[in-house]
């Protein structure tokens, strides 16, 4: 099922995205009473897809983010594979959904892309032994970890780096049955080709990382865990546009704006 956030001018929902028996093809959202974690209840109401604004697919309380998860990215990055994996948080704040503005911070003058497939939680969790993670697992979406790297490179913490306003576009769509466990990811900026990889290429897998995160913190439903991007970060510039593609989910596409 791909369960988005929408907003119809007047309120906002979580829906259910599919195509009616009668219309194969013709995309609709189908309203949900409150939010879907607890199980889907509809309202009855649906939408033309097109009718609707797309949001942000959750409301995380927090986006906890691994870094240096492929090895050819931490090749790039220098200083090899972390010995512990390399746990950051990313605010709430700096979740925007598909097609919104990422607005390019004035504390930096480059601000990289970092495609990366995200997981979503779908309960209270912590201390979660490996053999029960895919009961705290809701679903997947695309992600985009847009980093300050000249802020990441000068400031020990990575909280002005990785957590400015609009440096977490998540989208369109949670995808709730998927095996993320070989799936392609790609990035491509103005159209162009600049990350193309598999999630069989990460260094540690999703469960090593929700054990290892839980095993510290609590994660709430909604919270979401960027497993790490390939090789091939590089430069964002005002009025680009960027688009992140995960094989069995979907497209997140983002245009970069000055923030004024
Ligand atoms: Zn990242």
């Amino acid at each position: 099922m791909r369960i988005v956030r929408f907003s119809t001018g007047d309120s906002y929902s979580f829906g259910a995205v599919g195509s009616p028996r009668d219309r194969p093809g013709h995309l609709v959202v189908a309203e949900l009473e409150g939010h879907p974690y607890a199980g889907i209840s509809l309202t009855g109401r649906s939408h033309p897809l097109d009718d609707v604004q797309l949001l942000a697919p959750v409301l995380p309380s927090k986006v906890v983010g691994v870094g240096k998860n492929y090895a050819d990215h931490a090749a790039e990055m220098g200083g090899g594979v972390p010995e512990i994996p390399l746990v950051f948080l990313k605010p709430s704040t700096a979740v925007v959904g598909p097609d919104a503005p990422v607005l390019y911070p004035e504390v930096s003058t480059e601000v990289h892309h970092e495609a990366e497939l995200a997981v979503v939680i779908g309960r209270l969790c912590r201390d979660v032994p490996a053999e029960r993670v895919p009961e705290v697992i809701f679903g997947y979406t695309c992600a985009n970890d847009i980093t300050a790297r000249d802020l990441q490179r000068t400031e020990g913490q990575w909280a002005r780096a990785k957590g400015f306003d609009t440096s977490c576009p998540l989208g369109p769509w949670v995808e709730t049955e998927l095996d993320p466990s070989d799936l392609a990811v790609t990035c491509t900026v103005n159209g162009e080709t600049r990350q193309s990889d598999r999630t069989s290429h990460m260094i540690r897998g999703i469960t090593d990382m929700i054990v290892h995160i839980t095993a510290a913190m609590t994660l709430l439903p909604g919270d979401v865990i960027l497993t790490g991007t390939p090789a091939g970060v590089g430069p964002l510039q005002v009025g680009d546009e960027v688009a992140v593609t995960i094989e069995g989910i979907g497209t997140l596409t983002n245009r970069v704006i000055k923030r004024g």
